[in-house]
């Protein structure tokens, strides 16, 4: 198989690098990619949702794996379902949510592949009561680089099937998976909308009422200042039973963002009036919203990551240990005020104690997520937020990550050596390996 140039990026749109592209539409065709002897490295991409580095490859291979996007098999009595690994969530919306189905486990945006999400192990608003997409994942076929198909489990291959969670594409190429679903009575969410008046009052409610809900997460003004210092709305939710009449998805049109805004378009101001209208209009209460406004209020406008310039953005997300209270979510806010580095979009979310690979990023506690321009200094920036979050006993997740040192990895990803001991049996001649696993140490330089 012949690849093709291309420019690649992940959502940040930052670093943008030419890459080498294999795009198999089946798994054949894969299989015979993986027996070729490519002269480069490769790694496996879905549909770039990662923010950083993960899913490209400075002048060495990118294999596109959304070619494989079948749907292989439906128990409809158990909602379990076995579909190809470039399936992505918003195609496994579209066929089973009018049946009856939702994914058990799912991230804010359904453009997202099943092996992405389980190289990522995405974690959703239910973290604190399902964990992460793990939870849901009953088994799947791995290609190694050495062309070897395992089956994977929990029960077969186990230190595989946990070290491919969360481990970034870098054990083998997911082929197919069979995943449980949830069984939902109507594509709507009962929503709690409570306005919170700073950081100590949302975790207070967070402590009171997260166990109410299946699913719970807060939006946060990231510039409110001193006594105010972590306001914002807190947003929990249950799936609604059926309502005569409103029992089918409303018909959205999506917006796209047709070029990158130029540099100015963004701003402290421009942020600082989002943020503070967002807070006053609101109030707390109750509604009822479809489940695409619910869990995937970005996705109605394509290439939203397009308003931030030709210079891309960040999302920061670490996540702190309960012990820390909420010491370090503090910490990063007041940083980040002190700073004046704006965010439009701040999330705050409970995270449960459950099980996870050694690449695993939650731990139960708190989990913070800000998006920050590009602005120059921002490097340096990142680095003093990833010494903030050391010291509070923390670390930052793979998946939004495109700038941690591989020592801060180190010792944020206690773990690692255990990681490497698998890939290093799987991938014996380092076939496998993205700008950010060289990054990261956790592969050689090229
Ligand atoms: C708007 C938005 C909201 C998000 N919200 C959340 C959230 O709430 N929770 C959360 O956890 N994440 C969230 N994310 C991050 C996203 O869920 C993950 O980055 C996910 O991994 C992206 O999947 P993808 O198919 O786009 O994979 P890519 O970004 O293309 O790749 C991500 C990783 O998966 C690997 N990979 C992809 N396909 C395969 C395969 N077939 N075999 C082996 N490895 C593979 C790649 O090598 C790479 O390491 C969000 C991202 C966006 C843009």
């Amino acid at each position: 198989m012949r690849p093709t140039r291309q420019t690649l990026s992940g959502w940040g749109n930052h670093p943008r690098v030419p890459c080498a592209v294999y795009a198999p539409d089946r798994a054949a065709r894969l299989s015979a990619l993986v027996s070729q002897d490519v002269e480069h490295a490769l790694i496996a991409r879905g549909l770039g949702r990662s923010y950083g580095d993960a899913a490209t490859n400075h002048d060495a291979g990118v294999v596109d794996c959304t070619g494989l996007d079948r749907f292989i098999a439906f128990d409809e009595s158990t909602g379990t379902l076995t579909a190809e690994a470039g399936v992505s969530y918003a195609d496994l919306i579209d066929v089973l949510l009018p049946r009856g189905w939702f994914p058990l486990v799912t991230p804010g945006t359904k453009f997202v592949t099943l092996g992405g999400a389980i190289a990522a192990d995405v974690h959703g608003k239910n973290h604190h009561r399902d964990g992460s997409f793990n939870a849901c994942v009953e088994s799947f076929t791995l290609l190694t680089p050495t062309g070897e198909l395992l089956d994977c489990s929990r029960g077969s291959n186990a230190d595989v099937f946990w070290a491919t969670l969360g481990g970034m594409g870098l054990t083998g190429f997911i082929q197919a998976a069979t995943i449980k679903l949830r069984r939902v009575k109507s594509p709507y969410m009962n929503v709690t909308t409570t306005r919170v008046k700073n950081l100590d009052a949302m975790l207070d409610h967070f402590t009171k009422t997260d166990h109410d809900f299946t699913y719970s997460v807060a939006w946060i003004d990231c510039l409110a200042k001193g006594a105010a210092l972590g306001r914002g709305v807190v947003l929990q939710g249950e799936h609604a039973e059926p309502e005569s009449g409103r029992n089918t998805l409303p018909r959205k049109r999506s917006k796209t963002v047709p070029f990158d805004f130029p540099g100015f378009a963004l701003n402290p101001l421009s942020v600082r009036a989002f943020n503070g209208l967002y807070y006053a209009t609101h109030g707390s209460g109750a509604a009822r919203e479809d489940i695409n406004t619910y869990f995937y209020p970005l996705d109605t406008v394509h290439h939203w990551n397009r308003i931030y310039g030709r210079r891309g953005f960040v999302q920061y997300q670490p996540v702190f240990p309960q012990c820390d209270g909420d010491q370090g979510v503090r910490a990063v806010i007041e940083k980040l005020v002190d700073a004046k580095r704006s965010s439009f979009l701040a999330v705050l979310k409970q995270m449960g104690g459950h099980e996870a690979g050694p690449l695993g990023f939650p731990m139960k506690g708190l989990t913070l997520a800000v998006d920050l321009p590009r602005a120059p200094g921002i490097e340096a920036f990142l680095s003093e937020l990833d010494r903030l979050v050391l010291e509070h006993g923390g670390r930052v997740y793979l998946a939004k990550d495109g700038s941690m040192s591989a020592d801060t990895f180190r010792q944020m990803y206690p773990r690692l050596d255990e990681f490497k001991a698998v890939k290093e049996r799987l991938d014996p001649q380092g076939v496998l390996s993205s700008d950010q696993s060289r990054r990261l140490g956790i592969t050689e330089q090229a």
